[in-house]
């Protein structure tokens, strides 16, 4: 599968790269933002895919240069090669404060660990070249410490796990019914709880958003396949709120 153009108005383009995942590895998407002659990755992934994903940000990238490294939260398939990516290139990454001194158990090289930089519990804007990049609070959806990108040119949501499906249409989601048993599991699983989901709805619901991709599985495009996935989330029951009252002990 070719790298798909999600959005591109001359000097400003959001690609989601080719997939290249293998093997037992779950499947995850890597997404490029350029704005005029700067770049960033998003969730670049581990080292099975580093050499791949690095190659296909460089193409995508041109002669412009990567700038920033966002890290939704703390899981391998995100942060596992992000000392790679600080030794090859000038980017600065960021993630939630709360992982800021977890990720360099995958190894950083003290000559980049300050340019591993912590994303405040509130989010934060962060410029890219003549844009600014929303990073929203996404918290318990699922890690304690976790973040979506929201890009106002583009109008594209990124939301990490959220939305994730394992197994269901690849590119985009075109049909919601038939897609949800890939993504219920999933999130009754991973997700902490429908308090979270709510509030996340209610904050996406201030913004415009034409697309919402998350980092594993099928994107969900235009405001009608939006707005089933955040009525989806509204009501979802997950986490917490499938807890037993008393745990029982391994038979
Ligand atoms: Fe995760």
């Amino acid at each position: 599968m070719p790298p798909t153009i999600l959005f591109d108005n001359g000097t400003h383009k959001n690609v989601l790269l080719e997939d290249v995942s293998s093997g037992l590895a779950v499947q995850a998407n890597q997404h490029v933002i350029v704005d005029g002659a700067s770049g960033m990755i998003l969730d670049p992934g581990g080292h099975k895919v580093y050499s791949k994903v690095l190659a296909g940000t460089m193409t995508q990238l041109g002669r412009s240069k990567l700038e920033k490294i966002f890290l939704s939260h703390q899981d391998p398939d995100i942060v596992a090669a992000t000392n790679g990516w600080l030794m090859t290139t000038d980017a600065v990454a960021y993630v939630s404060k709360l992982w800021i001194r977890f990720v360099p158990h995958f190894g950083l090289d003290h000559l980049v660990l300050d340019r591993l930089l912590p994303i405040p519990d509130q989010g934060m804007r962060l410029p890219l070249g003549s844009a600014e990049m929303l990073l929203l609070q996404a918290h318990f959806l699922h890690s304690c410490g976790n973040f979506h990108l929201y890009d106002p040119v583009s109008k594209i949501l990124y939301s990490g796990d959220l939305g994730a499906s394992i197994g269901g249409e690849t590119v985009e989601v075109q049909d919601f019914d038939a897609h949800l048993p890939a993504m219920e599991g999933f999130h009754k699983r991973y997700m902490a709880g429908s308090k979270a989901l709510r509030a996340w709805v209610k904050m996406v619901r201030k913004l415009d958003v034409q697309i919402i991709a998350p980092q594993h599985g099928a994107l969900f495009r235009g405001p009608a396949m939006v707005e089933r996935f955040l009525s989806w989330c509204e009501t979802l029951q997950c986490g917490m709120d499938l807890l037993d009252d008393e745990l029982q002990l391994p038979a």
